[in-house]
């Protein structure tokens, strides 16, 4: 049966796309319309995470970078709940709803105990944020991207409070090449940070409240008012581990696929994102490439078309961007690695936030 024979019947095939991070949810919209879409989430937003930085120094930034998912998911049906299993023809959420689907795609990149609604997610940017100000001495456990983002949004707009990270690795930003480390530890350092690298912070033995000491594995006491837990999110496969996909798992726990995006050795489910084993960064604008991907596929097979025209992904190069406070960041670009106002201009201003919230349809301001 042909596409638009399929829709003037009301018989579209079933979509369900579970996770409404940045790959699931720009899937979601872009099939809304072809065909009969559910996006499952665990919240009932999309949030732009890397904006979530700039959100806690600045609350009213977060209006544009969480997005309730019926702003844009505008004829599609929304199941706000966790995916707890699925059997070969329906999903099953945690509230109890069975969701019929003739396609598969799991979107569930990273677990992240944010609060369902929105305004609980803006609440808890404000209170973040008044953490941040009622401090003089915050320490930040963790240098990966989140921890370093934090330390520049802070030193930036608080200069005269005393920001120490501690970090486990060697290096800061492990995840991208080690000049990007170094050239942000001189930078943070300049910034009166002070930076403590391998070393661990025994986080049982902190409580939060005026004043605490906190001891580090290599004995050092550092002197904080609160601290900010910045350690990274658990791969959000832990509910597929009960479900017939268990053994699709690599040692990460991310979804095997193969070069269409398909879980590996399955006919109609998909995965995109984070999610997956791919050997490349894992970044939302890989994860949008992916959605592009399996948008492409799904419209091939449900107009009928043969398996072997399916789109085939490509891995992308290793490309980042860390934000470094409002105006500089570090960039990792294929051949160069580099710190300062250029990739600042890229991505600190505005985290792309403007940028995504038009991919959405949506204005790029709110009123
Ligand atoms: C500090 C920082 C800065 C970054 N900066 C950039 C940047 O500048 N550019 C860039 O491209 N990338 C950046 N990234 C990476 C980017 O955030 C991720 O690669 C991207 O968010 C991955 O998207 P995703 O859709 O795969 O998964 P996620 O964004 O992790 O979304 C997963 C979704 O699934 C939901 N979910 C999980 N389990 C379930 C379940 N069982 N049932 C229902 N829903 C579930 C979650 O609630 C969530 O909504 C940055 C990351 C960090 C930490």
């Amino acid at each position: 049966m042909g596409k638009q024979q399929q829709e003037s019947e009301g018989s579209r095939r079933k979509v369900v796309v579970i996770g409404g991070g940045i790959g699931g949810s720009f899937l979601a919209k872009s099939l809304q319309f072809i065909a009969d879409v559910t996006l499952i989430d665990s919240k009932e937003y999309f949030e732009i995470t890397w904006a979530s930085l700039r959100a806690m120094v600045e609350p009213p930034f977060a209006e544009r970078s969480v997005v309730y998912h019926k702003d844009y998911i505008v004829n599609g049906r929304i199941v706000t709940s966790d995916a707890i299993n699925f059997t070969e023809n329906e999903v099953l959420t945690e509230d109890g709803n069975r969701i019929a689907y003739d396609y598969l795609v799991i979107a569930t990149g990273h677990k992240d105990p944010v609060p369902e609604s929105r305004s609980e997610r803006l609440d808890q940017f404000k209170t973040e944020n008044q953490k941040i100000k009622s401090a003089q001495s915050i320490l930040i456990v963790g240098g990966g991207p989140t921890g370093v983002e934090l330390a520049g949004e802070i030193a930036v707009d608080f200069p005269d409070k005393k920001v120490t990270l501690v970090h486990k690795g060697s290096r800061l930003l492990e995840f991208i090449g080690p000049k990007a480390g170094h050239k942000t530890l001189d930078w943070l350092v300049a910034k009166n940070v002070d930076v403590k690298l391998g070393q661990t912070v025994d986080l049982n033995s902190i409580s939060d409240g005026g004043g605490n000491t906190y001891v580090t594995s290599a004995g050092e006491s550092i002197k904080a008012d609160c601290h900010f837990l910045c350690t990274g999110k658990p791969v959000g496969s832990g509910w597929l581990k009960d479900t017939t996909l268990k053994n699709n798992l690599d040692s990460h726990g991310r979804l095997m696929v193969d070069e269409n995006l398909r879980v590996k050795g399955q006919k109609n489910i998909f995965a995109i994102g984070d999610i997956t084993d791919i050997a490349e960064i894992k970044q939302g604008y890989v994860a949008k490439k992916h959605a592009s991907v399996v948008t492409n596929n799904l419209k091939i097979l449900m107009s009928g078309g043969k398996e072997g025209k399916m789109e085939t992904y490509r891995p992308q190069a290793a490309m980042a961007i860390v934000s470094l406070g409002r105006k500089e960041g570090v960039a990792q670009f294929p051949f160069m690695t580099t710190i300062g106002c250029i990739p600042g201009l890229i991505k600190s201003k505005d985290l792309f936030v403007g940028r995504t919230r038009k991919e959405l349809g949506l204005q790029s301001k709110v009123n």
